[in-house]
């Protein structure tokens, strides 16, 4: 086998494309040299549509989780009453990251694998008039399921208008359509290395007016991660610390290269290659974690009842270098996840669907050889209006 051959399916990091591997290898510049300054004024407008917002998007360095940090050390303060909906591992990192500031958090689960309910978490909101905050995950990768955060938003400021609504999008952003101003969502978040098929390393955070008024009368926002510094800076398109420039290089490109497909080609792209992906273990009879109409278009759970997914997992490995992701946590031995998000295209879902069916048989499953792949084929080819006139 190829050494250097991966194939990277994982629910992030993503691959990432060559021109920007190329873009990122540009030469250094200084904080504030004019070429950092037009970079910055570059990207800024590029990014809202990504969020369906017109504000300006904070980036700030830092992994996904940062992001996270900054939407609750800048929303809340020690004492302040927040509403965490935990859906998975994403939705109870907010809990994890909210006690760690003494906040007073109440936590409404949802068992793993289905998405929230709107008008019961509605119900905890009108019993609780004192929330400051509710913090829901757009995508919970962990499971694979994507929540509906806007339908939730729009519920609550209908009844309280003072609540921020926050989605972590780390998955979802760049993947699944998002309308933050629309649906009235104060805080969308994200992380590079998911959609904006980035190295890992750049958090992007937008928020609403809202949020603003609540977030500057904060007295307790930190230091590092003090939206009000970014976007001080931001306004005059530079940033408050030396600026993460081989990733600003990497965006600019990204952003060309998804402009270039046409934003709502990529929302297609990904819906896509969740259709095909799923029909592919209807066909061979391998059942899925999350129902059709809780599925995410960026990562896929699957739930073997009749072989050992890490061995799956292991032979795909050896026999191809194909990684796809274990569960996570509690379902960690019982699930499997097959990213199909940022750098992903409807020919890779042919091609880890093809290998899969060699993976599961050798793991002793019986399948059909060709019906999970004959079963994605169908599916592009419904969905795909080109036709070739002989
Ligand atoms: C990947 C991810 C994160 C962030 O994780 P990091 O490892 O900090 O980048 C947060 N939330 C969701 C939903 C994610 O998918």
């Amino acid at each position: 086998m190829l050494q250097d051959y991966q194939v990277l399916r994982i629910p992030g990091p993503t691959p990432v494309p060559p021109s920007v591997n190329r873009a990122m290898t540009q030469a250094m510049a200084g904080h504030h040299a004019p070429l950092t300054n037009q970079i910055i004024q570059n990207i800024k407008p590029r990014l809202k549509k990504f969020f369906g917002t017109e504000q300006d998007i904070l980036m700030v360095p830092g992994s996904g989780t940062s992001s996270l940090e900054a939407a609750i050390v800048n929303v809340a303060s020690k004492g302040d009453h927040v509403l965490v909906i935990s859906t998975g591992v994403f939705g109870h990192r907010y809990t994890e990251i909210c006690e760690s500031y003494e906040l007073d958090v109440h936590e409404l689960t949802v068992e793993w694998g289905q998405a929230f309910d709107v008008a019961a978490v509605i119900d905890y909101v009108r019993e609780h008039p004192n929330l400051r905050a509710v913090y829901t995950t757009y995508c919970e990768t962990s499971t694979g399921v994507l929540n509906p955060v806007g339908e939730l938003a729009q519920a609550i400021h209908a009844i309280n208008d003072s609540i921020i609504v926050i989605a972590d999008g780390v998955s979802a952003i760049a993947c699944v359509e998002t309308k933050m101003d629309e649906w009235g969502l104060d805080l969308v978040i994200t992380g590079s290395q998911k959609g904006f098929m980035l190295p890992t390393g750049l958090a992007f955070i937008a928020v609403s007016e809202r949020a603003w008024k609540v977030i500057e009368q904060n007295k307790t926002r930190g230091y590092y991660l003090d939206l009000v510094k970014h976007r001080d800076a931001l306004t005059n398109g530079t940033t408050p610390f030396t600026p993460v420039l081989s990733l600003f290089y990497g965006l600019k490109e990204v952003l060309d290269q998804l402009e270039r497909e046409g934003i709502e080609n990529v929302y297609a792209r990904h819906l896509l290659m969740r259709d095909m992906t799923r029909a592919a273990f209807k066909a061979l009879n391998v059942p899925l974690l999350v129902s059709d109409d809780a599925a995410s278009p960026s990562v896929t759970s699957v739930k073997p009842d009749d072989f050992d997914a890490q061995a799956f997992r292991k032979i795909l490995k050896e026999d191809f270098n194909i990684d796809v992701a274990s569960g996570l946590d509690v379902m960690t031995d019982e699930i499997f996840r097959v990213g199909h998000m940022g750098y992903c295209s409807p020919t890779d879902v042919l091609q880890y669907v093809s290998a899969f069916e060699i993976a599961l048989t050798k793991v002793g499953k019986r399948v059909e050889l060709g019906a999970g792949t004959r079963a994605a084929q169908q599916i592009y080819l419904q969905h795909t209006t080109t036709t070739v006139t002989q």
